[in-house]
C-alpha cells in the first residue's frame, strides 16, 4: 500500500535521480526514512567515476549500519527511484533494514533498456524477493515509473 507520505519520498528519490543524470551518473536516487518519518539520509548514483558499485541503496545500507541500531534499521524504510539491484538488495538484507518502496521495477528497467537498444548488464536482473526474505516491498507506482523511464531515456540518448 502506497500513501501520500510514500509518494512524497518517492518524488524526492526522482529529484535525486535527476541530479545524478545532470552530473553524468545513472539516474537513480534513494532516501532512508526512520520509523517516525524523519529523513535520515539520501543519496544518488555515483558510477560515472568508473566504480559501478556506487549505488545509492548500497550507500544507504552502509550508512544505516554505521549510524543506526539493529532495531532502528528494522523499522526504517528505504525509498528508491528504481528497484534495488541484487547487490543492493543483499546489502539491505545484510544490515537488517526494513520496508522497501520503489517507483519503478527492475523488470520495467530491463524492458525500457531493451526498447532503447541498450545491452543487458552482466549482473542479472532479479526482483528483490529473489535475493532477500521477509521484507515488505511496495512498487512500482505507475505514474512515477513513467518519469523514471524518461530519465533513463535521457541518460542513454545523451551518450
Ligand atoms: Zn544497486
Amino acid at each position: 500500500m502506497i500513501n501520500e507520505t510514500d509518494l512524497k519520498h518517492l518524488r524526492r528519490c526522482i529529484e535525486l535521480a535527476k541530479n545524478a543524470l545532470e552530473a553524468g551518473d545513472e539516474p537513480f536516487g534513494s532516501v532512508l526514512v526512520s520509523s517516525n518519518g524523519d529523513v535520515l539520509a539520501e543519496d544518488r548514483n555515483h558510477v560515472a567515476g568508473g566504480d559501478h558499485t556506487q549505488h545509492p541503496e548500497f550507500a544507504l545500507a552502509r550508512w544505516a549500519a554505521s549510524n543506526m541500531t539493529l532495531e532502528e534499521r528494522s523499522k526504517a524504510t528505504v525509498y528508491t527511484s528504481g528497484e534495488h539491484c541484487p547487490m543492493c538488495a543483499a546489502a539491505h538484507g545484510w544490515v537488517g533494514l526494513g520496508r522497501i518502496v520503489y517507483a519503478s521495477s527492475s523488470e520495467q528497467l530491463a524492458q525500457w533498456l531493451k526498447e532503447m537498444g541498450v545491452a543487458a548488464s552482466r549482473v542479472r536482473n532479479l526482483p528483490i524477493q529473489d535475493v532477500i526474505r521477509d521484507t515488505i516491498i511496495d512498487g512500482p507506482v505507475s505514474e512515477l515509473a513513467e518519469e523514471v523511464r524518461e530519465l533513463h531515456h535521457q541518460f542513454y540518448t545523451r551518450r
